[in-house]
């Protein structure tokens, strides 16, 4: 066994079906008594009303404000609402999003969260908190952010539509395939990370086929689960910051952009990192993660090429330069030759080889 430091963030997880009314008893269980629920607009006749009926009286506010992107300007007019009803505690109901906003309020308040995801992004499992101001987005680590619980309800995932369904879960994938290489990597996280990419690869399909497969659903969740807490545990490479740079300066779809560019930024480190892939392949049940990756994003039916997802072929160059301007780990080196090779077979949508 290799050296490594691991550090385990504290968080209770509940996971099942119909887990939602158990979250007063998770409540009660944190010592709190008086919640402020966060939702967005699409869960509040569903899922949030349930969930304000379980809560009863220990529900002492309710906000379906959460925007993509956590805007600072939403946090703040929320903020007002939750100081004047005086919560001990904050519990959100629903994506990435609705997380990010109750992480927000985490973070100006220091209230306790339970958070209960509703798509695969992962964010609960995460001290990382994205915003945006005036359209400008940062990013800050913090433990203040952490939910205390997650109640993962695989109840409430069936309505996902496929679509999102499939492009949250390859997002989730790539924070697994990441994990696997990362230069602060550990053999816990390792185990999660084959777990959650196998897990996703069994479930995706499925979902695709039938957005109300039970056993997939909880598959899914689970993997979402194991590769959230691979992006809040280790750090992140060549995927994520390639991500970065198409999403922030050519405005490209951010989770589309994901899944073109991981099945090429799996076959770019193979050589460099050639265990950690072969761990990725063994978990997709594949000879090669980059083409294994490949297959299973076009059997899903989601872009494979930046040029379906609007991104234009005089832009590469820009892009490579942009995304090598600055120093990061990445198991190969990353230089504007390669990265501008690695590109362009990701706008012309070329299966990778390895
Ligand atoms: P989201 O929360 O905006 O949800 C996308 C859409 O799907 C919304 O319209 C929402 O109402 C709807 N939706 C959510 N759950 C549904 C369900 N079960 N059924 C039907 N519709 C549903 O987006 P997301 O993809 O969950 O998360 C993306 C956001 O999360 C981004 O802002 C991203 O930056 C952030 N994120 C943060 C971290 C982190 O660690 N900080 C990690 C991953 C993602």
């Amino acid at each position: 066994m290799d050296a490594f430091e691991y550090t385990q963030l504290p968080s209770r997880v509940v996971f099942g079906y119909g887990t939602l009314a158990r979250v007063a008893d998770e409540m009660r269980l944190i010592g709190c008594g008086r919640a402020f629920v966060l939702s967005d607009a699409h869960h509040v006749k569903g899922a949030t009303a349930k969930l304000l009926q379980v809560l009863g009286d220990r529900a002492v506010g309710m906000s379906s404000d959460a925007a993509m992107h956590t805007p600072v300007e939403v946090t703040e007019r929320v903020l007002e609402r939750v100081s004047n009803a005086s919560p001990d505690c904050l519990v959100s109901l629903g994506g990435g999003s609705t997380t990010g906003l109750s992480k927000a309020l985490a973070l100006r308040t220091g209230l306790p969260q339970i958070a209960i995801p509703t798509t695969y992004a992962g964010s609960e499992a995460t001290t990382i908190l994205g915003q945006t101001e005036q359209g400008r987005k940062t990013t800050l680590r913090s433990i203040k952010v952490l939910p205390r619980v997650i109640v993962y309800d695989v109840e409430l995932t069936l309505g996902m539509p496929a679509g999102l369904s499939v492009v949250s879960g390859v997002n989730a994938m790539a924070h697994a395939l990441e994990a696997l290489y990362a230069k602060d990597g550990n053999p816990v996280i390792s185990l999660l990370a084959e777990q959650g990419i196998a897990a996703l690869a069994r479930a995706l399909p499925l979902i695709a086929a039938d957005t109300q497969h039970r056993e997939a659903r909880s598959d899914a969740l689970f993997g979402a689960w194991a590769c959230g807490n691979c992006l809040g545990t280790v750090g992140m490479a060549l995927h994520h910051k390639l991500c970065h740079t198409l999403g922030g300066s050519f405005d490209l779809p951010h989770a589309e952009t994901h899944a073109v560019i991981l099945p090429h930024v799996a076959a770019f480190n193979t050589d460099a990192a050639p265990t950690a892939l072969a761990r990725a392949a063994h978990a997709l049940g594949v000879d090669h993660a980059g083409s294994g990756l490949f297959d299973l994003i076009f059997n899903l039916g989601v872009p494979t090429s930046l040029k379906e997802i609007g991104m234009a072929e005089s832009d590469l160059d820009k892009a490579a330069e942009i995304a090598t301007s600055a120093p990061y780990w990445n198991p190969r080196p990353v230089d504007r030759h390669n990265i501008r090779a690695l590109l362009d077979d990701a706008y012309h949508g070329r299966r990778p080889s390895q």
